[in-house]
């Protein structure tokens, strides 16, 4: 049976000595109290937390798991390159095949560069994006999460209005609002920031949307701005190509991250030829970029993406959850709004202005075993079986089951804070 004592006990050490106890998107401060915030070990599909429960997990590390956790293919290359060596005085040479696999699978890459989080990619794409152009302004979609540094973390703290002093704001995924953004900053634009379609916390996800990627295409041609597709979420969990490859979009940078090394620590700013002049008059580095274990991680895992059906099965699996969940909420009398590419499931209740039923909800299914997340979107990975959907079906009816024999108003606001974000939320999308 569900027990947290371990858990308890971890985050009251980890508040005497981590500042907040944890921070970052990981944190579990905004979500129901009975989330576990420390896991112990992970194998395929599932996780086990610090009190040893096992889930059926629905957020993959926030993204990164991609396969299944510890993939024997990926864990045994990761495996042999520590034996050669990881951290060196240089690359490794399997630094430049991860360059020309990358090249070869995608349309948008003519060129390939690693760093480690999706922060560095896209901070590193406005600096490329301004040393090719001379130009100033970054146009950014309002309340789009694009990584942590000052030009563009979420949170204020900290930040000066000078961070963001050349950066613009225009309606995430709207052609119109860009068009309107583009003309008013006409003659000093660097990029354009894009994701393939909404995936932001608290908010309904959108599909990629033809008309708008060809309108920024086209915006940005017009101008001589850099268009910046951040895939940062969403790389190789929609297509083996770019995200907007199949709309006959070619964005000039992309950045990737997260699953490239299927969890080893690893990102990368891909782009097209006219971009490489800037890109190699940049002083951009680390430490740690040029680590020959997550290279050799990502070797592996691009060729699985290449040569397995790994993407089919994430449709088919994430399908079925959709449908499931769809079936099993109007049996009991809910109206849940799924939205975006099932692959990367966005969960939230109709009618839940608090989220009082999707916290209550979410954590029903958490102490049934089915890691689900409130407000953030979800992931599938290529390890989950049609059994652990049916496995997980069997909980969320369960939870809904709770969830109904529940007196609606005496559902607890589990973090008021959460009123905030739902009204910023609201207030970027009306
Ligand atoms: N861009 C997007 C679209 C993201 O989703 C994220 C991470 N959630 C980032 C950038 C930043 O990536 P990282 O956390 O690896 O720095």
């Amino acid at each position: 049976s569900w027990t947290n004592s371990r858990n308890a006990e971890l985050k009251q050490r980890a508040a005497q000595v981590i500042p907040g106890g944890m921070y970052g998107h990981e944190s579990t401060a905004l979500l129901p109290a009975d989330f576990p915030q420390f896991f112990r070990r992970a194998e395929g599909t599932r996780l086990w937390d610090a009190d040893d429960n096992e889930y059926i997990d629905y957020m993959c590390a926030y993204g990164p798991n991609l396969l299944g956790y510890r993939q024997p293919e990926v864990d045994a290359a990761v495996r042999a390159q520590m034996q050669l060596g990881d951290t060196l005085t240089g690359p490794s040479e399997i630094m430049v095949t991860l360059a020309e696999d990358m090249v070869a699978m995608l349309s948008p890459a003519d060129w390939a560069m690693f760093c480690k989080n999706g922060t560095d990619a896209t901070s590193m794409a406005t600096v490329i994006a301004r040393a090719h152009t001379g130009k100033r302004k970054i146009l950014v979609g309002k309340g789009v999460y694009h990584g942590a540094a000052p030009w563009c973390t979420p949170g204020p703290a900290g930040i000066l209005s000078e961070d963001r002093g050349h950066i613009v704001y225009y309606r995430d995924q709207d052609p119109q609002s860009l068009a309107e953004a583009v003309a008013a900053h006409a003659g000093d634009i660097a990029a354009v920031f894009a994701t393939p379609f909404r995936h932001e916390t608290f908010r309904d996800q959108s599909e990629p949307d033809a008309t708008f990627a060809r309108e920024a295409r086209r915006l940005c041609d017009a101008e001589g701005a850099v268009l910046v597709l951040d895939e940062v979420r969403a790389a190789f969990r929609l297509s083996r190509d770019g995200a907007w490859a199949a709309l006959g979009v070619k964005p000039d940078l992309t950045s990737i991250g997260k699953v490239i090394g299927n969890g080893q620590p690893i990102s990368a700013l891909v782009g097209l030829e006219p971009l490489r002049k800037a890109a190699s008059s940049v002083y951009v580095t680390g430490s740690f970029w040029f680590s020959a274990v997550p290279m050799a991680a990502a070797v592996a895992t691009l060729k699985i993406i290449r040569e397995s059906d790994y993407l089919e099965r994430l449709q088919r699996t994430g399908r079925l959850l959709r449908e499931g969940l769809a079936a099993q909420a109007a049996a009991h009398g809910f109206a849940l709004r799924q939205t975006g590419p099932v692959q990367m499931p966005q969960i939230l209740f109709e009618d839940d202005p608090e989220m009082r039923l999707g916290y209550f909800w979410a954590a029903a299914a958490v102490r049934r075993g089915v890691y689900l997340h409130p407000y953030h979107n979800m992931f599938i990975n290529a390890a989950l079986t049609e059994t652990d959907v049916a496995q997980t079906l069997e909980a969320t009816d369960a939870a809904f089951t709770a969830l109904k024999a529940q007196d609606r108003a005496g559902l607890p606001l589990e973090r008021p804070v959460v009123r905030d974000r739902l009204e910023r939320a609201a207030l970027l999308s009306a």
